[in-house]
């Protein structure tokens, strides 16, 4: 897939203004188990990469992916600033400047392991990772209707960390109290991943 000037500044945007428009939506997730600041946390950040967006987008893919996590780590902060930094430095580190869906898939899977590394944690333990690592397995298993299988799993795997109890981050402060609610980082992953789909999903 060629990523050129205009496919880039699209998906940047997508990516900032599903952070930026659902920032209260996350938050909200966030003061039911945790400090209620994961949306203005991720807002931030995407303000930052939405300011950066023309010297971002004129960059080959791996470097503004590169770049793009550096804002992040920089001003997201909290626990998902530099888990989601290193997501996208990851990524960025194993993608081609035009991948494949072969390509792309063995680079998220290579994020996913980076992320599971610098947190820590795995799945099941109602964290962004529930939501990333079934993304995978359906980008990993390929075939038809790809874009609408990760729609659905993105959407299933959100609601599927509402049972869970929380064993990594601010949220496993509460122990079966966290059990109940949706994980913020598990619904800003599944937005994201929707927000590329919107640019990338016809393609893909
Ligand atoms: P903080 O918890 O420091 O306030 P945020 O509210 O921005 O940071 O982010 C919280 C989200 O980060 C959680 O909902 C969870 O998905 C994710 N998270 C926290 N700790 C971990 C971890 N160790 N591994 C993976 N994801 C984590
Ligand atoms: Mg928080």
């Amino acid at each position: 897939m060629n990523f050129d000037l205009a496919l880039k500044e699209h998906l940047i945007r997508a990516l900032a203004d599903a952070m930026i428009a659902h920032a209260d939506e996350l938050s909200d997730l966030d003061r039911a188990i945790g400090d209620g600041d994961h949306g203005l946390n991720m807002k931030r950040g995407f303000e930052a990469v939405l300011g950066d967006l023309d010297r971002l987008a004129g960059k080959p893919l791996p470097e503004l992916l590169y770049a793009l996590g550096t804002h992040l780590v920089m001003k997201v902060g909290g626990a998902s600033g530099p888990l989601y930094g290193t997501l996208f430095m990851a990524l960025a580190k194993d993608i081609p400047a035009a991948p494949s869906l072969a390509d792309a898939t063995r680079a998220f899977g290579s994020a996913l392991a980076a992320v599971k590394a610098r947190g820590k944690s795995d799945v099941g333990q109602k964290t962004m990772l529930d939501v990333l690592a079934p993304a995978l397995a359906v980008l990993a298993e390929g075939g038809n209707d790809l874009s609408s299988r990760l729609r659905r799993s993105t959407k299933d795997a959100s609601e599927a960390t509402r049972p869970m109890k929380a064993v990594r981050g601010r949220a496993s402060f509460l122990g079966e109290r966290s059990i109940g609610h949706i994980d913020p980082g598990a619904r800003s992953s599944a937005l994201l991943i929707n927000a590329a789909l919107d640019v990338l999903g016809t393609a893909s």
